[in-house]
């Protein structure tokens, strides 16, 4: 089992005010790092007091983007306690993601008491207030410090954490969504299925577009016949088109989502038929035209649930339940909540208890 050396800090920060808080500004006290080399494998695990990361100009990460990340959040119980949401799926991710770009993976059982022990020394910094949370943003990079074009034969793991304010401020607000038909996210063989900083990259020309036109996120479609519906920005979608639920298939360029995973698990424990498949824009618009489409939502950690209340695709507007939230989008958001904040027992065993 790894050693963690920990290093306090000998000038811890105030604690910021809970209802100032937005999202990634703030960071605490420490943060965790470790080294890889292909000689040495992992060592030198430590937790120390936060600081800049100080790299050789010809690091691989700054000139090949070898890059990976993950996104989990530390939950404030009432009873006081800390606990997180299914922290062994984000470490399954994030090591399928170090496969695909060639960087080293951590075995489960290391990288889980990292995680424990990092948000363990960490914890005073989840906030209590309605719907905030200790965001974790572990991440991984090359660190070769040579030009030559070749895989990974040096890294850092860290990992950093953010007090983060609610997701929804003035209650949850339908969002407006573009549909973008010209730049594509991902393709199948590709890293679609990564959550590299690379997809991010490739991504942001349609975001700044669809910001430009009064929309707050970028729906993606298939990038070989841009035809069928992938993902949004940071989060997996999923229509109520009828009686089912239907949310496009994990077919290698869509991120397999823990908030997408879950709702699937909840809603199909409530008896809803739940597709993963191909979902045309034609058959969208067929949908919203004979009046099927009931409800659509984009589900990831940040918002968990966030109702779409209307499509943008090539100028035609899809109004979606009068832009307002629906039953199952509701209903789904406050289970959700309710299991990561410790407010409704956790029957499917999700949580995990920081000590
Ligand atoms: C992280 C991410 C998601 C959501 O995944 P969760 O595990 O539910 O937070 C969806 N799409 C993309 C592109 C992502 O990076």
């Amino acid at each position: 089992m790894i050693d963690i050396r920990i290093e306090k800090t000998t000038a811890p920060k105030a604690k910021p005010d809970s209802s100032t808080l937005g999202f990634g500004k703030i960071f605490t006290d420490h943060m965790f790092i470790m080294d890889y080399s292909a000689d040495k494998g992992w060592y030198d695990a430590r937790i120390v007091p936060f600081e800049n990361i100080s790299l050789h100009p010809a690091s691989t990460v700054l000139h090949y983007g070898s890059e990976i990340f993950e996104g989990l959040k530390a939950y404030r119980r009432k009873d006081g306690k800390v606990q997180l949401f299914r922290p062994i799926e984000n470490i399954r991710r994030m090591n399928n993601s170090a496969e695909r770009l060639c960087l080293p993976q951590i075995p489960e059982e290391d990288a889980m008491k990292i995680l424990e022990t990092f948000v363990s020394v960490e914890q005073d910094w989840t906030p209590s207030a309605e719907g905030t949370s200790l965001y974790l943003r572990p991440f991984m990079f090359g660190n070769d410090e040579t030009l030559g074009v070749h895989a990974v034969h040096n890294a850092k793991f860290v990992i950093i954490a953010s007090p983060v304010g609610s997701y929804y401020k003035e209650g949850i607000n339908p969002v407006k969504i573009m549909i973008e038909s010209e730049d594509v996210r991902a393709v199948r063989g590709g890293t679609g299925y990564a959550k590299c900083g690379g997809n991010y990259a490739a991504s942001n020309r349609a975001g700044e577009k669809a910001e430009k036109q009064g929309y707050s996120q970028v729906l993606w479609l298939d990038g070989v016949e841009r035809k069928y519906i992938e993902e949004v920005g940071a989060m997996n979608v999923m229509f109520k088109i009828g009686d089912e639920i239907v949310t496009p298939m994990l077919s290698g360029s869509i991120l397999p989502g823990i908030t997408r995973k879950s709702c699937i698990e909840v809603l199909k424990g409530e008896g809803y038929t739940v597709s993963e498949r191909l979902l045309s824009i034609d058959e969208l618009g067929e949908a919203l035209h004979n009046g099927t489409l009931k409800e659509a939502w984009g589900c990831g950690t940040a918002a968990v649930v966030s109702p779409i209340g209307e499509l943008l695709y090539k100028g035609e507007k899809f109004v979606i339940n009068n832009g307002e939230i629906g039953e199952v989008t509701q209903s789904l958001y406050d289970t959700l909540t309710g299991i990561q904040w410790g407010k409704i027992e956790d029957t499917f065993g999700w949580t995990y208890e920081i000590k």
